[in-house]
């Protein structure tokens, strides 16, 4: 069916009744939404059928590269194993600030547009954005230029990248149609394949600071979404990982990167270090890169990848020797426990909350984020605590919303008398 011939009802009617959609039908669909010529109520209605029809894997990679396709889709062809790397989201999660520069340092190309996003702590660009100097938006020639010359470049992402995504994602929200597998997975997997990379490694965050709360929704998504990528001609590897309890010791988008940086040097926390080693070997391995552990893990070790870090930030204007002592919120209260015993439930969700309700994170877009206010945490899952230790300090800047992040922390530490911490990595290898 061309363009002239198709009509939205039809693709209503067709999918309320549960049928399969034509790759032509979905162009269209897609095209005529961002063209305004598909209005927002038929756009609705369609997406509700989508949640309670379900899409087949092959209509749901049509639909992927259609919306992938409604705007520009990076080139990044004339650079060497293009990789990149997409997080479902959880809370205190860094990994892109390690894993790029990381990557780099072992031959790949990451040249990424990342979201502010919204959520209770900023997104890449916003913890980057708390190194003084550090530019964000750069135009297309520097951008590549930089991919070229130091194998590692991040931006905020483009209004042109992948626009049917943006368009449906707010529709979504706001007509309760979020929560659909084909059109979550088919909404990242578009902004993936828009952004140019050969090899991509997804991070799919299970438990109460993640997306997916349950194990079985998250292998939903990661196998939808690496099925896309296989259709796509992209080569897709995904991860399944523990979300329960944050990731590392930061929470917040300055502390965060300087924990980063710490983790380059080989001195961050273990968890941190050990999911972005298996991110790179896992994407390293997709690009046809050598990938193994103590390869990687040498690349730390030597000061490679740090150096590489240090690149990347000088490049971007920001100064590398800001990173060790970033501005942070100057007032300070401390979490602390309530008995001796051991740490054995530290809830992600809340911790997050928590930051969020200090000033560092969004809920609505183009809000500010303050970047110097956070969560530190002293102790973690299976850790040994005496009545009175230290477990969180929490960094505010004149009480502001402090009240809120107390009662959410004291509300998300359980001390007992024996814990032990659940695995990180709960699916290496995803398919
Ligand atoms: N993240 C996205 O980018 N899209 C969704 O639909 C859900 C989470």
């Amino acid at each position: 069916m061309n363009d002239a011939a198709f009509r939205a009802v039809d693709a209503i009617l067709a999918k309320r009744e549960g049928s399969e959609h034509s790759e032509a039908d979905l162009e269209a669909l897609v095209r005529g939404y961002v063209a305004g010529d598909v209005p927002d109520y038929q756009m609705a209605a369609w997406l509700m059928a989508v949640c309670f029809q379900g899409m087949t894997e092959r209509e749901t990679a049509r639909l992927t590269l259609a919306m992938a396709h409604s705007g520009e889709v990076l080139d990044l062809r004339d650079l060497p194993h293009t990789v990149d790397k997409h997080s479902t989201g959880g809370v205190g999660d860094k990994t892109t600030l390690v894993l790029a520069p990381l990557l780099a340092a072992m031959g790949g190309t990451v040249a990424k547009m990342s979201g502010r996003g919204l959520g209770h702590t900023g997104g890449t660009v916003d913890k980057l954005e708390s190194i003084p100097g550090f530019r964000t938006e750069l135009d297309e020639d520097a951008f590549l230029r930089q991919a070229r010359e130091v194998g590692v470049v991040v931006t905020g992402q483009s209004k042109d990248l992948a626009p049917a995504d943006g368009m449906m994602y707010a529709l979504r929200d706001a007509t309760g149609t979020v929560a659909s597998l084909p059109l979550i997975a088919s909404s990242i997997m578009s902004k993936k394949l828009a952004g140019g990379a050969d090899a991509i490694v997804l991070d799919v965050k299970v438990g109460s600071g993640a997306f997916m709360k349950t194990l079985a929704d998250a292998r939903a998504l990661a196998e939808t979404m690496v099925a896309i990528g296989e259709h796509a001609g992209r080569q897709v590897r995904a991860v399944l990982t523990n979300m329960t309890e944050p990731l590392g010791l930061a929470v917040g988008n300055a502390v965060e990167v300087e924990e980063a940086a710490a983790c380059l040097r080989g001195e961050g926390p273990e968890d941190l270090l050990d999911l972005c080693l298996t991110l790179a070997e896992r994407v390293l391995d997709a690009s046809g890169l050598p990938a193994d552990r103590a390869a990687l893990q040498d690349a730390v070790d030597s000061g490679r990848a740090h150096e590489r870090f240090e690149r990347w930030i000088s490049a971007q204007g920001g100064d590398p020797s800001a990173v060790r002592h970033l501005e942070l919120a100057p007032d300070t209260w401390h979490l602390r426990a309530p008995a001796d015993g051991v740490v054995c439930r530290l809830d992600a969700l809340a911790v997050g909350r928590a930051v969020g309700a200090l000033g560092g994170g969004r809920s609505r877009k183009g809000d500010a984020v303050d970047a110097g206010v956070g969560v530190i945490l002293q102790a973690k899952v299976g850790h040994a605590v005496a009545r009175g230790d230290a477990i969180a300090t929490v960094l505010h800047r004149n009480g502001k919303g402090l009240d809120v992040a107390k009662a959410l922390l004291e509300g998300a530490v359980t001390v007992s008398d024996a814990a032990e911490a659940a695995p990180l990595i709960l699916d290496r290898d995803v398919r």
